[in-house]
């Protein structure tokens, strides 16, 4: 088993590197995917903001060659509720079967995908697609946003407003 960790996203001999069951994993800042940067709120960007990945070759889990791959970031976005920023985790886990061509075997309803046999796999790619695919449409924060209850705390007394009105 090879353990390889570095900054940088590598290309894969997917077949080989199942069948020699390897592994590799790292972290890389998010904005190093920049397709996904375009959905996210870039100000908000700090040292949480990571992408850490695993990616596990295995030579016959599924009767096939095959890669699991693990992802676990947490990418700066807006709150839609407040517009504050959030950081909103994400965690996904994949198997994929590796063939010249999509087996009949797997259909949609089964829990892994399918990647083409290569032996030039794009990593970086993979990861940013299911990221993108991942990333909700509307973030909220979990609990009440701050912004909001420090508007319920501090919610002004109409009846000042029109006696201020008058004044002028
Ligand atoms: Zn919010």
């Amino acid at each position: 088993m090879l353990l390889k960790e570095n900054m940088e996203l590598n290309h894969i001999n997917n077949l080989d590197f199942a069948k020699r069951m390897q592994v590799l994993e790292g972290e890389v800042p998010v904005d190093y995917f920049q397709r996904l940067n375009a959905l996210l709120d870039m100000s908000g960007l700090n040292e949480q903001s990571k992408v850490a990945y695993k990616v596990v070759g295995q030579s016959n889990k599924l009767q096939l060659p095959s890669l699991h791959l693990e992802i676990d970031a947490s990418l700066p976005m807006l709150c839609q509720r407040c517009l504050e920023g959030l950081h909103v985790p994400i965690k996904l886990e994949f198997d994929y079967v590796i063939s010249e061509e999509m087996p009949e075997s797997l259909d949609e309803s089964d829990d892994a995908d399918w990647v083409e046999a290569s032996v030039d796999m794009d990593l970086q790619t993979l990861i940013e697609d299911e990221l993108l695919i991942a990333l909700p449409i509307a973030p909220l924060h979990a609990s009440p946003c701050k912004q909001l209850k420090l508007e319920v705390g501090d919610r002004v007394n109409p009846f000042s407003v029109l006696k201020s009105l008058k004044k002028d």
